[in-house]
């Protein structure tokens, strides 16, 4: 990073300060997600943001090879206890914390001391994607649903530790569910609206206590932070009325659990490569070889996007995960749900809603392979196969064969080596950040191996 760059940065800090301190802000929270997923921070008060937007702040490299339980893994690339990173916070996404208040809130991209890109910054490498596709003329639209579980803070006397309660009782999507978080849910929408977050929808989901939240598509950078963003509000809201909320793959082991399906159009001169072309669905060729490019990658892709042991707890058949390595029209049961939109509307609305991934993964690692995928399909002129349009968990093991349907893979360890097997996805990543993405995961394995599936479940709850 050169010194003019610095002193942009300082400017840009400073005219922010008295803003800040009017809505009452104290202090600024410096977060980034580590390879595993989970958001790790620093903070400063707010008269040292200048000092931070120019020089960051030191943090270790070390949390590249962490793991949920903060154990630290012995990376290729990754783990060392010596060296030290700068976090740059990205200023254009400064946001008051309307939940936490006295706090405001800035990304941060790792730099090294000598204003390097850090090679293993995740946020970096999404950029990175987002430009070179640009460069080709292509603009992609992303957002993250978020969905959750709502369980109770104070727990019945008896409950064990970290024990999930569900908060609310109702049915599935359930006018009676909707009444009982009306005023927390109403809080929610209060502070992600003031957050500036394009909230779309709220809606009590089918699990245990689940609800959910999309919000409007944005550029991939963007999306990834409203995506921790949002969370992060969630579980402030939530605290404020004694909940607790989870995002882990299984909250249970058993029941449904919570995906973070991410939705994806690919944009051309102001037109929707998803829609008005003569291929399946009305995707155009181009379309049609970034979502062909995107479903011949999905095996490797789930060591990004489904990362944890738990992941394979919830990515099973017949439980709206997408298990199956196809795409489908509207069809919830493929790992790519094709989304027309309705008549009317397809040249904005059309998109690929990515299914088999959850909220384990880390946004950036996840949107940055998903654009690789993509670029490379655009780059070999993939095509589809054709839709499937039923559940292929309700065909017999011959109806998948005749029809070729895979699975994904059922397993962690299985998601790895499909990673590492795929040189789209491990060169877009980089040699150590490849590295590091498979010793984490193969070390989280480590860490739960012989464990139940309670047990799992109970080891992620509260993670992520
Ligand atoms: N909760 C489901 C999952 O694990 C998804 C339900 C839905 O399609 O919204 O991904
Ligand atoms: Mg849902």
């Amino acid at each position: 990073m050169r010194q003019e760059e610095r002193d942009r940065r300082r400017a840009q800090a400073e005219r922010s300060l008295d803003g800040l301190r009017e809505a009452g802000v104290v202090g600024v929270v410096l977060p980034w997600v580590d390879t595993g997923g989970v958001t790790r921070v620093k903070s400063v008060p707010l008269q040292r943001l200048p000092a931070a937007a120019a020089w960051g702040v030191g943090m270790s490299p070390v949390f590249d090879a962490f793991l949920f339980d903060d154990s630290i893994v012995a990376g290729r690339f990754a783990g060392s206890a010596v060296g030290d990173l700068r976090l740059h916070p990205d200023l254009d996404r400064l946001t008051v914390l309307a939940a936490q208040p006295g706090w405001a809130w800035a990304p941060v991209d790792r730099y090294d001391q000598d204003g390097r890109p850090h090679v293993q910054d995740s946020r970096l490498l999404l950029r990175r994607l987002v430009d070179e596709l640009a460069a080709d003329g292509l603009t992609a639209r992303t957002a993250v649903e978020v969905e959750w579980a709502l369980g109770l803070a104070d727990l019945p006397e008896g409950s064990e530790a970290g024990a999930f309660v569900p908060a609310l009782t109702g049915p599935a999507y359930g006018m009676t569910r909707h009444v009982e978080v009306s005023d927390y849910a109403r809080d929610l929408l209060t502070a992600l609206t003031a957050e500036g977050v394009g909230v779309e929808q709220f809606h009590p989901e089918y699990a245990a206590g689940q609800l959910e939240v999309s919000v409007a598509a944005e550029d991939p950078v963007a999306a990834a932070d409203t995506s921790v963003l949002v969370r992060h509000t969630i579980r402030a809201v939530s605290a404020r009325h004694r909940f607790r909320a989870s995002f882990s793959p299984k909250v249970l082991a058993e029941g449904v659990g919570n995906g973070g399906h991410v939705h994806l159009s690919l944009w051309r001169d102001g037109a929707n490569l998803m829609s008005g072309g003569d291929g399946p669905a009305g995707l155009t060729p181009d379309g049609e070889a970034f979502v062909a490019g995107l479903l011949a990658h999905l095996p490797g892709l789930l060591a990004v996007g489904a990362p944890t042991v738990a992941s394979y707890l919830r990515l099973v058949p017949s439980h709206w995960a997408g298990a199956f390595a196809v795409w489908g029209l509207e069809n919830r049961e493929a790992a790519l749900r094709f989304v027309t939109g309705p008549a009317g509307s397809r040249q904005s609305a059309a998109n690929v809603e990515v299914k088999c991934v959850d909220e384990a993964a880390n946004p950036y690692l996840l949107l940055a392979g998903l654009l690789a995928a993509g670029r490379a399909g655009l780059a070999s002129g993939a095509r589809l196969p054709d839709p499937v349009e039923v559940d292929p968990g309700s065909l017999t093991d011959e109806g998948r064969r005749a029809a070729g349907i895979r699975a994904l893979p059922s397993s962690l360890e299985e998601a790895v080596r499909a990673f590492e097997a795929d040189d789209v996805l491990t060169g877009a990543y980089g040699e150590e950040l490849s590295a590091t993405i498979a010793d984490v995961r193969r070390g989280e394995v480590a860490a739960l191996v012989g464990c139940s599936p309670e047990e799992v479940a109970t080891a992620l709850r509260w993670v992520h």
